[in-house]
């Protein structure tokens, strides 16, 4: 899709466009690839997403959503199967920043810095990233922490426990 795209696409979706209701908004989905499985209505949920999904990357979002626009509701963690997090090592990312910069030894030490939250076992990962935030101090004490685990082939959710 070219960007001029955009505007014919957007001009269909303003078309039937309500606008959603913010006191509907009570809880926070981190997922990667987009899916609208969960039934959710726009205006329901904040979504943050990231590559993998990483609970870790979604953290300032999180502090964001809870102390400022006030979500204390689920944090629901989604990771999914034949995610490209999982081919990708972050020495691997680290290695290509610096092909694609050559010479830019600024770049080199900077994404050196960067850790790419690599998923090695998905269900490992999920449940660390639960974890994560769990024990977290920067989440609000007590929230609900859920983590799944989407299966791209079948299209189905399904939850994981610690
Ligand atoms: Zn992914």
């Amino acid at each position: 899709m070219a960007s001029a795209d955009f505007l014919e696409a957007n001009g269909k979706y303003a078309a039937n466009f309500e606008k959603p209701d913010r006191s509907l908004l009570r809880n926070v989905i981190i997922e990667c690839s987009p899916y609208d499985q969960l039934g959710l209505k726009l205006g329901e949920v904040i979504t943050i997403r990231n590559a993998g999904g990483s609970a870790k990357e979604a953290l300032r979002s999180i502090m964001v959503a809870q102390h400022f626009i006030g979500v204390t509701g689920e944090i629901a963690v989604f990771h999914h199967k034949d995610c490209g997090m999982s081919r990708v090592t972050t020495e691997a990312m680290r290695g290509l920043v610096r092909i694609a910069n050559p010479g830019r030894a600024d770049i080199a030490a900077t994404v050196d810095g960067i850790d790419f939250y690599q998923i090695d076992h998905i269900e490992e990962s999920v449940k660390a990233d639960v974890r994560f935030l769990a024990e977290n101090p920067l989440v609000v004490k007590g929230t609900k922490i859920s983590g799944w685990i989407y299966d791209v082939d079948t299209g189905k959710a399904s939850r994981r426990s610690l």
